[in-house]
């Protein structure tokens, strides 16, 4: 009887399951002719200060150029690059990628150096006992000052396995980079225990940023987000600010730092360019 049910199952459903399956083998094999021609590459989008607006870093954020497709964003494939593995090569081709073209704007633009260079780091990349090996020669290569390295890992990465994180993350500090926590609200880490992490930022998640204005109850969340980290003396980055209100929200309640749409979009290279060149007018010649 159970096998019939079985039976009949299968014929519904196989042929959905089995079209599926192929379009996710296709986006596979697409993504590892992808990294064989360099189809990956990098936006920048600025983090600016909430009071003033001054520029204090780029968030670096993948894109992929299809050949058939177009461009899609990180959302469409990470997921699957991730539970492939080729997140690991992909992963590290962007953070090379960023830290170069980073490197290359303090090479040409003054005062550069002092802006910080945010790069995303996935689980599975986290979990790869090579990574703090990897990036030491990353920056080597590129010749980024890792002072300005911040790489971000969700909340989530870090409680899915909360003690080789916490190994991982110390680690990563002795090489001298800084450490965000992204998507901040949205995981299950306890009070007790984000004390215990070497992070210099949380960022707040766009979810809340985005809901706060009509729901009480997430403009409560990003308060005490804020409140939890000027306590604990790490920086706050609030991500997804649409509009002025918004910013004005975050600005009283002490949200050092935003990143949204409200100021820039993530920015192809030319245009982060414009935006460096136009800081110092009189000095860059
Ligand atoms: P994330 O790190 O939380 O990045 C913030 C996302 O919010 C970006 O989406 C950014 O474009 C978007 N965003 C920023 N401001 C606004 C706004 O005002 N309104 C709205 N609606 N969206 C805004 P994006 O570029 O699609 O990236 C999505 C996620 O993909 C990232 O979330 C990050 O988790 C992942 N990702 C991006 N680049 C990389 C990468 O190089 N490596 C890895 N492992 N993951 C990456
Ligand atoms: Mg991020
Ligand atoms: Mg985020
Ligand atoms: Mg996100």
């Amino acid at each position: 009887r159970a096998k019939a049910a079985g039976r009949d199952k299968l014929k519904v459903f196989r042929p959905k399951m089995l079209a599926a399956a192929a379009s996710v083998m296709t986006l596979e094999n697409d993504m590892r002719s992808g990294l064989q021609r360099d189809e990956f590459f990098m936006e920048y989008q600025p983090v600016q200060r909430s009071d003033d607006g001054t520029l204090t870093g780029f968030e670096a954020l993948i894109r992929w150029r299809h050949p058939e497709k177009g461009i899609i964003g990180p959302d469409h494939f990470i997921p699957l690059a991730e539970e492939s593995g080729l997140i690991v090569d992909i992963g590290l081709s962007a953070l090379r990628k960023s830290c170069c073209e980073m490197a290359r704007w303090c090479r040409r633009y003054p005062g550069c150096e002092e802006l910080f260079l945010a790069v995303n780091l996935s689980a599975r990349q986290f979990s790869q006992p090579d990574l703090v090996t990897c990036v030491s020669g990353i920056l080597q290569d590129s010749g980024l000052d890792p002072r300005q390295l911040k790489l971000e890992i969700t909340e989530s990465t870090i409680m899915s396995n909360a003690e080789t994180a916490l190994a991982m993350m110390h680690r990563l500090k002795q090489i001298g980079v800084q450490l965000a926590i992204d998507d901040f609200g949205t995981g299950y880490s306890s009070l007790a225990y984000l004390q215990k992490l070497p992070v210099d930022t949380l960022k707040v998640d766009r979810m809340f940023v985005s809901a706060m204005e009509e729901q009480a109850g997430c403009l409560e969340i990003v308060r005490s987000i804020i409140v939890l980290a000027n306590s604990l003396q790490l920086n706050t980055v609030a991500e997804g600010v649409e509009n002025s209100r918004q910013l004005e929200m975050l600005r009283n309640l002490g949200c050092s730092y935003v990143q949204g749409f409200y100021f820039h979009k993530p920015l192809p290279v030319a245009a982060a360019e414009l935006l460096l060149n136009g800081r110092e007018p009189a000095e860059a010649v």
